[in-house]
């Protein structure tokens, strides 16, 4: 008999990711879906070296320059761009840090290259002398193919840098020291969400908002080696009949929930996780 494989935890939060590689060398794309069940961010650092707006101006150029190419296959940085303005909560703050940009660092064309290059299936030949098949130079987009009823955004705060290659242009929105340690960097986030932006131009859900509703955060209080949670909850409210609402915010610490509000939960946290709920 065929397993039921269709769960809770797929039903509510399941999205599928694509990640498109296109070969440097013979333009062939290649995609492939995969389930995912959260998505995790990296958080842009903040550098005295050049603000954050100059970095993603230089980004944004770079970012263009492929999709110009590849319009069918990636991303529009110009939407994307459009989007992290409009979330923006201080137009004049050039190192703002918005849940936006953690996206758009999340999805960064990344350039396969050298020992970590492409086994392209159309034009990776086997290299006789060598005795293996020649990898090629490669780009590599991560993107939302179906979205997620409840999606799960968890903001990377532990950890080594990953991102200072030289070959990542990621590397270029992730300026920063090494080792391990918490990232603490403020980040904004809206409680009215659009990821239409990252959509795959394939996608069925591409002409949609995609847009999600704030209902949870979790927050991280203090170091990489001691600390503690909390979390922030829109009460859950069902009437008579059976239709759902949501209510005040709470925030719960251990056993003990206080009220509280949209403020506090929007300009008083710091998020570790966000959980956001699909409107349309
Ligand atoms: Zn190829």
């Amino acid at each position: 008999m065929k397993s039921n494989r269709h769960n809770i935890v797929d039903t509510c939060f399941k999205s599928v990711l694509s990640s498109s590689i296109i070969c440097g060398h013979c333009k062939n794309v290649s995609k492939v879906n995969e389930d995912c069940h959260d998505l995790s961010v990296p958080i842009p650092s903040v550098v005295s070296t050049a603000t954050l707006q100059e970095r993603v101006a230089e980004f944004y150029n770079r970012e263009m320059e492929s999709y110009r190419s590849h319009k069918s296959e990636m991303l529009n940085p110009d939407k994307i761009l459009e989007q992290i303005n409009f979330d923006k909560r201080d137009e004049n703050d050039e190192n703002e840090v918005t849940l936006m940009h953690c996206m758009w660092a999340f999805t960064a064309k990344e350039v396969l290259s050298g020992e970590n290059g492409y086994n392209c299936e159309k034009c990776s030949h086997l290299d006789q002398e060598e005795g293996k098949r020649v990898l090629r130079d490669a780009t590599k987009q991560l993107s939302i193919q179906k979205p997620a009823k409840v999606l799960t955004i968890h903001l990377k705060r532990f950890g080594h840098q990953l991102y200072s290659g030289k070959n990542s242009l990621l590397a270029h929105l992730m300026q920063s020291g090494g080792g391990l340690r918490k990232n603490s960097t403020q980040v904004t986030f809206p409680k009215s969400l659009e990821l239409g932006s990252f959509i795959h131009p394939s996608s069925p859900w591409k002409n949609t908002m995609c847009k999600y509703r704030l209902f949870g955060v979790v927050e991280h209080q203090g170091t990489m080696n001691s600390g503690y949670y909390i979390s922030f909850v829109k009460q859950l409210q069902v009437n008579k009949n059976g239709e759902h609402r949501r209510g005040e915010w709470y925030r719960i610490s251990d056993s003990h929930a206080a009220l509280s509000s949209q403020l506090e939960v929007l300009e008083g946290s710091q998020p570790y996780l966000l959980m956001y709920e699909l409107v349309e």
